[in-house]
């Protein structure tokens, strides 16, 4: 049944968005993202795994991520080789060479392997202890009221909803503890503006030599100097701004409280700390936008951007915006979400994705005692969403029923 709604919602822009998936893949079609900064070639990649391999690196792995590092190097020789790959073949795409670059030599396969587990143990079912990747929450409370996001649903996004707050340090550090050592991606954002959480620089430093992919998403709103030097001197390997548009009348109507002026101006405060103070940073900048409507050109974005960048790029639009009121669909693929990515809120709350920004499908909360990432993560609650999704059953779940993510 779809969530009751109070209050009123600002009118949809609904000439802005005309963009209508009917069926929603993680991440960035080829035409939708623009890699500025050199990236590693196939070879060079091939090349180095097969460094560490004979500096005796392969020795140092568990037998099963040994087998999954045979797989990737075979998959780079079928390449060369002009062969068709197999199902279980791997090879990183142009951004992920980019990463790749900034990655030390000895974690060559420590890379590799988590991003063969992000990339394909969603496509092959494959589910081990951990997920590949957490995304923490330090804070629900946004300064932005998108026209695609979840914060215009005054029911959620309303101070009184009981869904708003920011993470504690203290439950912040207990959930990295957990996770640090078993899983490599980390991302710092899900329903709010991560950098209105006042702690968040005491968080990221927290992590620092624990994860191989540490990334906040934020919309730069609160970039200042003290910030962007929080961010330059951390050992973060992502950081993403989020700008849909090159364009000022655009951007300020996506992007609702936004400033364009102002976001410009933190973004070269930032990038001019960046040159003269961490020449060294091996920090990746994403600049990255949803792609709602034809009228946002990639080459545009990319031209008016890529001074402050590594990549520039749209992802997918999913109408998160209206997520329990959505009709419900035929999709009946499994949603990778649940096997790629696990979702920790500010009060603890674990979810297996924020198009469900009310956790419908939630039962979990990590404060609770005996509930940890990793039993939470191989529960049979978790495990029974999982198989409803592999019988073509997805429709006995709301909001799974009225979700576009394959
Ligand atoms: S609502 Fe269901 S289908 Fe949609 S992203 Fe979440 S788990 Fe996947």
């Amino acid at each position: 049944m779809a969530t009751p709604r109070r209050g009123s919602r600002p009118t949809p822009q609904s000439e802005l968005i005309t963009e209508n998936p009917t069926g929603r893949e993680k991440g960035f079609k080829a035409e939708n993202i623009r890699v500025i900064a050199p990236t590693a070639e196939d070879a060079e990649v091939a090349k180095r795994l097969a460094d560490r391999l004979a500096a005796g690196d392969g020795h140092r792995i568990n037998p099963s991520d040994r087998t999954l590092v045979a797989t990737i190097q075979a998959s780079y020789e079928r390449k060369r080789a002009g062969v068709s790959p197999e199902v279980e073949d791997f090879t990183l795409s142009d951004h992920e060479r980019r990463e790749f670059r900034a990655v030390q030599p000895t974690d060559t396969l420590r890379y590799l392997i988590y991003r063969y587990k992000y990339q394909k143990h969603p496509e092959l079912k494959v589910i081990e202890q951990h997920p590949p990747c957490v995304q923490i929450e330090p804070t629900s409370i946004c300064n932005f009221r998108c026209i695609m996001c979840y914060q215009i649903d005054e029911t959620f996004s309303h101070k009184s909803s009981g869904f708003m707050g920011h993470m504690s340090l203290d439950l912040f550090k207990k959930v990295i503890d957990q996770i640090a050592g078993s899983v490599e991606a980390v991302t710092l954002a899900s329903r709010g503006e991560p950098l209105l959480n006042l702690e968040i620089l005491e968080m990221i430093a927290y992590c620092r030599g624990k994860f191989l992919a540490l990334k906040v998403n934020t919309n730069a709103a609160l970039l200042n100097e003290r910030m962007a030097h929080g961010l330059l001197s951390s050992d973060m390997q992502t950081l993403v701004f989020s700008i849909d548009s090159a364009d000022k009348e655009q951007y300020e109507r996506i992007r609702v409280n936004g400033n364009f002026e102002k976001i410009l101006a933190n973004l070269e405060l930032f990038q001019k700390l960046r040159e003269t103070q961490y020449p060294h940073s091996q920090l990746v900048v994403r600049i990255s936008g949803v792609k709602l409507n034809e009228h946002q050109e990639i080459d545009r974005m990319s031209n008016q951007w890529k001074r402050f960048a590594d990549v520039v790029a749209f992802t997918n639009y999913t109408p998160w915006q209206d997520s329990y009121n959505n009709s419900v669909n035929d999709v009946t693929t499994p949603c990778t979400e649940l096997w790629r990515r696990m979702f920790v809120w500010w009060d603890g709350t674990v979810n297996p994705c924020d198009f469900d920004y009310k956790s419908v499908l939630s039962h979990w909360n990590i404060t609770e005692s005996g509930q940890t990432v990793q039993d939470i993560w191989t529960s049979e609650q978790y495990d029974d969403l999982r198989k409803r999704h592999l019988s073509g059953n997805r429709g006995s779940l709301d909001p799974c029923r009225r979700c576009v993510m394959m």
